[in-house]
């Protein structure tokens, strides 16, 4: 089973590509904005101190994160042997305590995705969210402050990752099914997702753990994915 890590800016396409991508492969999509968000949402203690950061466009701070993003992480990746990070880690501290677990759990990531748009298109995702999802952090000024907080603490992950040769980055200015096609393709050259036995092309991408034992050779309808742009 697969375990990535989805890199991006705020409106990059990360929740959009790692739902989608949880989807094709059967790992777990966690995401660290989702769970943030349900912290605050259940009102608690630990809820309100998240909130204070999260309502002004400011990372969590590290403490804070591993204590709710740790326990959901190793779960989620143990109930399904993979995981989708939407979110997690993004600062330097995040990504090394990230591999610790990794080899500490046998969870090591296989995979990064940096995924990229120009700045304004960024900006007009937001905003557009915003219109139909009303999240508080989704105006104007603290997209601004979102995004340089992406160029300072989350931008050094890139280099450290492609470092490690397994970033791929991918430009989502594009049609999302351009975008996806050229993941699972990277992907299948990994040998981290198999193709259908017979059939080539990332169309055509199951992972070998997702089809029930006796299905490998045959074939199977290719599932249409909608689109759903979010950050
Ligand atoms: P986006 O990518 O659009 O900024 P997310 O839903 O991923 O949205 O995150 C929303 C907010 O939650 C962030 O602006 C930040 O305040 C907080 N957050 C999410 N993930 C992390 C993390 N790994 N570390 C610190 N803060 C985080």
């Amino acid at each position: 089973m697969v375990r990535v890590i989805m890199l991006s800016p705020p409106g990059g396409g990360k929740g959009t590509h790692s739902r989608w991508l949880t989807q094709q492969t059967g790992a777990a999509h966690i995401s660290s904005g989702d769970l943030l968000r349900a912290e605050v949402a259940s009102g608690s203690k630990l809820g309100r101190r998240v909130a204070a950061y999260t309502a002004r466009g400011d990372l969590v701070p590290d403490d804070l994160i591993f204590r709710i993003l740790m326990p959901a992480v190793i779960a989620a990746a143990r109930d399904t042997g993979g995981y989708v990070l939407d979110g997690f880690p993004r600062t330097m501290p995040q990504a090394l305590r990230a591999a610790e677990w990794g080899s500490e759990f046998s969870l090591t990531s296989q995979a990064v995705i940096y995924l990229t748009a120009p700045e304004e298109e960024l900006v007009n995702r937001l905003l557009d969210r915003a219109q139909r999802e009303g999240r508080e952090d989704d105006t104007l000024a603290v997209i601004r402050h979102r995004l340089a907080v992406f160029a300072s603490e989350t931008a050094p992950l890139v280099e450290y990752y492609r470092s490690r040769g397994i970033l791929l980055e991918l430009s989502t200015d594009r049609p999302e099914s351009e975008v996806q096609a050229e993941l699972l393709d990277w992907l299948h050259a990994r040998g981290l997702i198999q193709p259908v036995a017979g059939e080539s092309g990332p169309d055509h991408a199951e992972p070998a753990e997702a089809r029930p034992p006796g299905t490998r050779d045959q074939p199977r309808e290719h599932q249409p994915v909608k689109p759903t742009l979010t950050s």
